[in-house]
């Protein structure tokens, strides 16, 4: 750093003055507390303690995207972790009947008095395999996660009905689902309805380069009931054995990060988020920068109400412990300690403030465009 000094780098390095003072002279630069030392004496000196001074003066704790996408993941410790599934489609076609059987039948399914709350998310199981749906369907939230850099989705089940066909928003559904990179299964949805026409769905939805296996192409079609619980199990099925080619999986020995799936503020509890964990493991206690906020996770419960200690990759659970709320598609990572956290989050929190600022002030041809 310009403008550093002796007494400055030897705080840094925490060491005596007086050593630093030494160590310069054996280098052959003489020296005094107050004197500034240009950035290659610093470099040769922290090099001599083992420090990469470049490095240390790059690290930011604000930019948790830096820590987001770290990808050291230890190859050893990789374990197959749940599908992470988004439900997309027209509206009326069934999203939300789709969901709810889901979380009606294979959620609380022999758990006593299991009532499910609306967290965001929830967890579905087939043959002891667990499913993760987010249970925002439509497509504003998904691109605005997605826009967010937040990308949890690993599937996209697109419902279509059968008795309506390929329509507007079933084309956007596919955009946002090529866009993202995801692998599409269709389901065809209310077949028990007098005029659902499934073979009239699976012609309209070649020209979308989904082509049923049975026509050579590669996209599982699945015909359901969602109003009557028909085929469900065969959609869980396709999606469990979509995973199985994904081959995804992630490492839970490090420290938890993911992505916030919905947040809001409780009159009671305060700041209250669903998060999704994408790669190791989010521990009561553990501090967190998320978005621009911070904390420490106080509570976390899962979408039955459960209270956790741990949550693994692909799990959502809802949070409490934040100073504020974020917002839907941040990222969170859980730093070395409280106070790290905290700084982060305040940096971040500040720099959000300013590009506010900075964009009402600076007049461009979009800002122009958009108010005339
Ligand atoms: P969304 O807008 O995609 O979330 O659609 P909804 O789930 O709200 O469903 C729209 C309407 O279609 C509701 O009246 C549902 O009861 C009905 N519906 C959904 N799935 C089926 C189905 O499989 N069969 C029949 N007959 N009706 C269905
Ligand atoms: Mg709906």
């Amino acid at each position: 750093k310009v403008g550093m000094n002796v007494q400055d780098l030897a705080k840094l390095l925490h060491r005596d003055a007086s050593e630093i003072i030494k160590k310069l002279f054996l280098l052959g630069i003489v020296t005094n507390q107050n004197q500034s030392l240009d950035e290659d004496t610093i470099e040769i000196l922290a090099a001599d303690y083992g420090i990469d001074a470049k490095q240390k003066e790059e690290e930011d704790l604000a930019d948790i995207d830096r820590f987001f996408d770290d990808e050291t993941v230890n190859e050893d410790a990789l374990e197959p972790r749940a599908p992470v599934v988004t439900i997309m489609g027209h509206v009326d076609h069934g999203k939300t009947t789709l969901l709810d059987y889901l979380r009606k039948t294979n959620v609380t399914e022999g758990e006593a008095g299991g009532i499910t709350q609306h967290i965001g998310a929830y967890q579905a199981r087939l043959d002891g395999r667990l499913i993760t749906f987010l249970d925002t369907p439509g497509h504003a939230a998904f691109s605005e996660m997605r826009a967010r850099g937040a990308n949890v989705t690993d599937i996209t089940v697109l419902v279509v009905a059968a008795d309506d066909g390929v329509q507007p928003q079933t084309i956007e559904a596919i955009n946002h689902a090529k866009a993202a990179g995801t692998p599409v299964i269709v389901a065809v949805n209310k077949i028990d309805k007098e005029g659902a026409n499934p073979d009239q769905v699976m012609n309209q939805l070649m020209a979308y380069d989904l082509v049923p296996e049975e026509y050579g192409g590669s996209t599982i079609f699945v015909k359901i009931s969602a109003k009557q619980g028909q085929n469900i199990d065969q959609l869980l099925e396709m999606i469990l054995l979509e995973a199985d080619v994904l081959e995804l999986k992630a490492d839970p020995t490090q420290p938890g990060r993911g992505s916030v799936i919905e947040a809001r503020l409780d009159k009671g509890r305060g700041p209250v988020s669903t998060v999704l964990v994408q790669q190791g493991t989010l521990h009561i206690g553990d501090p967190v920068v998320v978005g621009n906020t911070y904390g420490r996770i106080r509570t976390m419960q899962n979408e039955k109400g459960e209270d956790l200690k741990e949550a693994k990759p692909a799990t959502p659970v809802q949070i409490t412990g934040l100073n504020a709320v974020p917002s839907a598609g941040d990222r969170f990572v859980v730093m070395a300690d409280e106070k790290s956290a905290r700084a982060a989050g305040e940096e971040r929190e500040k720099r959000a403030r300013e590009e506010v600022r900075n964009a009402g002030s600076v007049v461009t041809l979009d800002t122009l465009f958009n108010t005339m």
